[in-house]
């Protein structure tokens, strides 16, 4: 008998994510790309992109789930799930206990509890603004010459950090061309920015409990899971895959119905 396969897809304003499992839960390939401006498009291009990995024929997966910001453009799509339901279920399939999941996307952040049993018990989005965000650490980069993917190694030299006191990122940027002429070394600045991304986050809710990390930004910048778990003195873990997270859940989701 084929295997039977199920898919989540997480149209993010930023990136679109599929995860394609087994009956066992096991996540089997995954894709990532920009979302762009044309959201459908994404969703159907980095899907056949995961069924490309597995080499199966879209036919094999037996049922498909949409979430993120984009969920409504996915024509293929048998269901539709929150982000905040796909990443709790994301993350607690990894931790089945009591939970602080924090997602830091592209342009919001939200903050998830679920309890011992898996089910949620509050929740926080930031996406009214871009600080502590995706976008807030690729303007500053652009406004530094710098390529997002060298930040993480950046901060993790920096033994002088300074202090970004504006979270607005129009201030940040004024603020850190300030900095630079006055001598500050770009990677101080860099932990800098990376500081007031978790200041951020974390005045968002109380942090209580195990705090799981997902997301883009997190994905790429690991040093931020270290700076949380100094700032919040929580136990503070990277999920696997962080930035499939919520197409992981969306895939246990399809799984499930
Ligand atoms: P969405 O909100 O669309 O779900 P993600 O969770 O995928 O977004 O996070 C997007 C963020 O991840 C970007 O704003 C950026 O900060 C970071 N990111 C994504 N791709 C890369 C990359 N190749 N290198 C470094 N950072 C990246």
């Amino acid at each position: 008998m084929a295997m039977e396969l199920f898919a989540g897809v997480d149209v993010g304003s930023t990136t679109t994510k599929v995860a394609i499992i087994d009956s066992s839960e096991k996540l089997l390939a995954d894709a990532i790309d920009k979302s762009g401006f044309d959201f459908s498009g994404a969703a159907e291009s980095v899907f056949n992109q995961a069924l490309e990995v597995l080499g199966v024929e879209r036919q094999q997966v037996k049922r498909v789930v949409s979430t993120g910001y984009g969920r409504r453009n996915v024509a293929f799509a048998d269901e539709m799930r929150t982000e905040i339901l796909c990443h709790s279920a994301g993350a607690y399939h990894y931790y089945p206990e009591a939970l602080t999941i924090i997602d830091i996307g592209g342009q919001d952040n939200k903050i998830i509890r679920v309890n011992a049993a898996g089910e949620r018990e509050t929740f926080s989005m930031n996406r009214k603004c871009a600080a502590g965000t995706g976008a807030f650490i690729e303007e500053i980069a652009y406004r530094l010459g710098l390529e997002l993917s060298d930040l993480n190694g950046m901060a993790e030299k920096s033994e002088n950090e300074v202090s970004i006191g504006s979270f607005c990122t129009v201030f940040s940027c004024t603020e850190i061309l300030g900095l630079l002429r006055r001598g500050a070394k770009p990677e101080d600045i860099v932990k800098g920015v990376f500081r007031s991304v978790v200041k951020r986050v974390v005045e968002m809710d109380t942090i209580v409990g195990k705090v799981v990390l997902t997301g883009g930004v997190i994905a790429y910048n690991p040093i931020i899971a270290e700076m949380m778990a100094e700032m919040t003195e929580s136990q503070v873990v990277i999920a696997p895959h962080p930035q499939t997270m919520g197409a992981f859940g969306a895939a246990l989701t399809a799984r499930n119905l």
